[in-house]
């Protein structure tokens, strides 16, 4: 049995838990934040503040990738959530509203969205690994840096700590997991011990995040049977992310340095926003539903994947990390936690494999996360960075996505662009193939490069691309002139 010492009792730090302690590891979670468990979801929404991680203020979506490792390994969980009021949408009932006679296939039935608040997924799963009774949870317990001998590689043994007192502490481990989020110290705390920094891929998202949980009032719902609703404005993206209980959020997500929309980041600014917006306008109307939350901002949004194997090696023994402090990517695409998921039992399985050998099971572990997860963070990479010329474009008046230029030719990065939101994007709601095909993506069921490779998509893609100028702009609602005037009279 291997003594593990989880650094963050949030998602990544649960679920590394619960998949450690399955196989049969001892595990000692320590969480910073002082979080005694709520008796309801709806107790820890109000009561937690979660200064370490503060996205559970936001918008989450919970794809069908992570949706179905719950289902596959830890069922109980699935029900637990459920029995909390969250809710699965399927494939079905989306594709049904645009397709009516459609046939499904096998394999449908996994493509299915867990709806639910990010406190409720939290809370559930926090519930579930306590009830096991395989895990110690000790929060208010902050760690300051790492126990190490002076072995070379440096080899991890432990953590030093900081009680809820004040007091400072240690906890010998054989293996320590950090599991602390995306503003980790972990980089600090290698180089404290001798240990190099570790390389990262890194790239501005280009956007902050701006959001607000509603609930509907009696006798009503949601508008629209699609689970998450999404439009990309160019200058501003909406999202509106069903919840659990009759709750749903919206999220408004602006570039940082565009002046004139960091109103949306107050209540006044964001609530002119969100009615001025044709998709959130029907959602939030007085008689539809009621806030519950004040509108709570989040900046500094980055895609990161940090290595802990440089030419292949581990820069320390004894050390893993896991969830946001490994990798993360612009959360509006809602991976982070599945991304954990994924992690966790890829990590489990390597030190299942590896019980004797750290450096073995290091490197067993980069490359499943690699493998798994690699693709996911380059491919938000490649696409924050159009994304940043995109509003650019549009600040300047230009059209990013008119792709045939005066002299006759092709400007291929804005045909690109075009062919994804006029072909494959708007394709979605006229061909249910697109759809599937989109959404299996989208929820990782498939990598993000299956989907523009195969040859029948591509027919259908550039087929929904020719009929663009028969359909209605993809996206209807005010442009950013418009939007700047109406912010500019908000106090
Ligand atoms: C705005 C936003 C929206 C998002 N939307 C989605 C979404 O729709 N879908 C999705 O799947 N993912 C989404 N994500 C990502 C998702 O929230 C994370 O991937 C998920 O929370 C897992 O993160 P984590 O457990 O690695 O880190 P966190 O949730 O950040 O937790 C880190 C934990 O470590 C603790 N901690 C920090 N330092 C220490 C220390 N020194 N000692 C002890 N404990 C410490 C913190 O208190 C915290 O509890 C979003 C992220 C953001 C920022």
């Amino acid at each position: 049995m291997t003594r593990v010492v989880v650094v963050g009792g949030s998602i990544a730090g649960l679920v590394s838990a619960l998949a450690l302690a399955r196989s049969g590891q001892q595990v000692t979670i320590l969480e910073k934040d002082p979080m005694p468990l709520p008796a309801t979801p709806d107790d820890a929404f109000d009561a937690w503040t979660r200064r370490g991680s503060p996205q559970v203020r936001h918008s989450h979506a919970f794809l069908a990738r992570m949706r179905n490792l719950i289902r596959d390994r830890e069922p109980g969980l699935r029900q637990r959530l459920l029995d909390a009021g969250a809710e699965e949408i399927t494939f079905k009932a989306q594709a049904l509203r645009y397709f009516p006679d459609a046939e499904f296939e096998q394999g449908d039935e996994d493509l299915t969205l867990l709806a639910c608040r990010r406190v409720t997924f939290e809370w559930a799963l926090r519930q579930h690994v306590l009830e096991t009774g395989l895990v110690e949870y000790r929060d208010g317990n902050e760690v300051t840096g790492f126990l190490s001998d002076a072995s070379w590689p440096p080899k991890v043994t432990g953590v030093c700590t900081r009680g809820p007192d004040g007091d400072e502490g240690s906890v010998p481990a054989d293996l320590v997991v950090v599991a602390n989020g995306r503003r980790t110290h972990l980089d600090d705390w290698l180089q404290a011990i001798g240990a190099p920094r570790p390389r990262q891929l890194r790239q501005p998202c280009g956007i902050y995040y701006s959001s607000r949980f509603y609930r509907f009032l009696p006798g009503q719902g949601r508008p629209s049977p699609d689970a998450v609703i999404g439009a990309d404005y160019g200058y501003v993206k909406c999202g509106i992310f069903p919840g659990d209980n009759g709750t749903f959020s919206i999220t408004l997500a602006a570039a940082p340095d565009d002046e004139k929309m960091r109103v949306i980041l107050k209540t006044p600014g964001f609530d002119a926003a969100a009615k001025a917006l044709p998709i959130a306008a029907d959602w939030i109307r007085p008689d539809v539903a009621t806030p519950i939350s004040d509108v709570a901002g989040m900046a500094d949004l980055n895609d990161v994947r940090r290595f802990l194997v440089e030419d292949g090696e581990p820069v320390a023994l004894g050390l893993v990390a896991i969830g946001d402090a490994l990798a993360h990517a612009n959360p509006i695409t809602g991976r982070g936690c599945s991304l954990a998921w994924i992690e966790a039992y890829a990590l489990a399985d390597a030190l299942a494999k590896h019980p004797d050998d750290l450096r073995a099971m290091a490197l067993e572990l980069e490359a499943s996360v690699e493998q798994q997860c690699g693709p996911w963070v380059r491919a938000q990479i490649a696409q924050d960075e159009d994304a940043l010329l995109v509003n650019q474009a549009i600040r300047r008046g230009e059209d990013p996505y008119a792709f045939e230029r005066p002299d006759g030719t092709t400007d291929p990065v804005a045909y690109t662009r075009s062919v994804v939101r006029e072909g494959l994007l708007a394709g979605t709601r006229e061909d249910i193939h697109l759809m599937r095909a989109s959404m299996r993506v989208a929820h990782m069921l498939e990598a993000p490069q299956d989907l523009m490779t195969r040859p029948d998509l591509a027919v259908r893609v550039l087929a929904s691309h020719a009929r663009r100028g028969e359909r209605p702009p993809a996206v209807e609602g005010p442009t950013r002139a418009e939007m700047a005037e109406l912010l500019a009279g908000v106090s």
